[in-house]
């Protein structure tokens, strides 16, 4: 799984950071989503997916790799 971050469309809000903590963080300055681990181990996965489902803004887009 490749996670693709759309930056100018995330608004901050967050959702990414609390379902999936090990592989989002928040930028101190404006808020805006920092990728801890764009390329996430098995096991973040479905923490990723929901993070994908709930950011507001569809910022988030994952690629999956159909042989991993
Ligand atoms: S949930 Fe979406 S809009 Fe909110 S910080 Fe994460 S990527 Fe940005």
């Amino acid at each position: 799984m490749d996670i693709i971050i759309e930056e100018d469309t995330c608004v901050a809000a967050g959702q990414c950071v609390m379902v999936a903590p090990a592989v989002f963080d928040q930028s101190e300055e404006d808020g805006s989503v920092i990728v801890l681990d764009a390329n996430p181990p098995e096991s973040e996965h479905e923490n990723v997916r929901e993070a994908a489902m709930l950011c507001p803004s569809a910022a988030i887009r994952l690629q999956e790799q159909l042989d991993a």
